[in-house]
């Protein structure tokens, strides 16, 4: 059985106030079906994962570089997310796919150094609107996990985050059976590329996801949780979505 995950991706959102929200969050919510991340700007952090401990809720970064360390002038390794209190970190989301132009190849780089961190690497793949609309979709996403899993990915340090780009930020979000085709091919990829733990890797939908669509989409196979966006700033919005894993 894969156990659920609700993860907030706060993007550039967030300042020392905002501590407050995440705590509400934690307190209202002691003992969650499932299990629930923030990823913090990497200002807020060390800071939120004090405030979390002892909580249910944990805390990951938005990105990590491949190295542990060294002259990179503005990057922050896994091995700092994990030395100020993270577990997870989000890599190749979309938004950094196209600002950074991170290639697949330095995804999986950074998605390895994760895992040499002792972190779990939430690694993001979705197709454009001009992909979908040429029917791409399918091909995308496999070119995309095939080329972005790091060797040594297992059930345990490994989640898959399907993020249509036209649907992140938008309120539009791909139809349920458009959903479960992407997760559904999604999977069999999974199982092929590595039989041992294909199977128990969490597949997460992000793009739009709120309150009033949660329970819809997380009703469909193969569907193992979220990566929330908006709907993660507010602990109210986010509560009602881990309320529908
Ligand atoms: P959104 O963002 O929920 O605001 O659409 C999702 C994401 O980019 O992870």
């Amino acid at each position: 059985m894969r156990r659920k995950l609700a993860a907030g991706n706060w993007k550039m959102h967030g300042l020392a106030a905002d501590l407050a929200e995440a705590e509400a969050l934690s307190k209202a919510h002691p003992a969650p079906r499932c299990e629930v991340l923030i990823c913090p700007p990497a200002t807020l952090l060390a800071r939120l994962a004090d405030t979390l401990s002892g909580g249910t809720v944990a805390v990951g970064g938005q990105d990590c570089h491949t190295a542990a360390k060294g002259a990179h002038t503005g990057d922050v390794s896994a091995v700092m997310l994990a030395d100020a209190g993270a577990t997870h970190v989000i890599v190749g989301h979309s938004e950094r796919r196209a600002d950074h132009a991170e290639t697949d190849a330095a995804i999986a780089a950074k998605a390895a150094s994760a895992h040499a961190a002792g972190l779990t690497a939430i690694i993001c793949l979705g197709e454009t609107e001009a992909q979908r609309d040429a029917g791409e979709t399918l091909a995308v996403v496999a070119a995309q996990l095939a080329g972005s899993l790091p060797e040594g990915a297992t059930a345990a340090n490994t989640v898959i985050a399907y993020e249509p780009v036209w649907a992140i930020g938008t309120g539009r979000t791909p139809t349920i059976d458009q959903i479960a085709e992407v997760h559904t091919a999604l999977r069999t990829h999974l199982r092929s590329a590595l039989p041992a733990e294909g199977d128990g890797i969490r597949l997460l939908y992000g793009g739009s996801v709120k309150p009033a669509n949660a329970a819809e989409i997380f009703a469909v196979a193969d569907v193992d949780g979220a990566l929330v966006g908006g709907a993660s700033l507010k602990a109210a919005d986010f509560g009602a979505i881990i309320a529908a894993l």
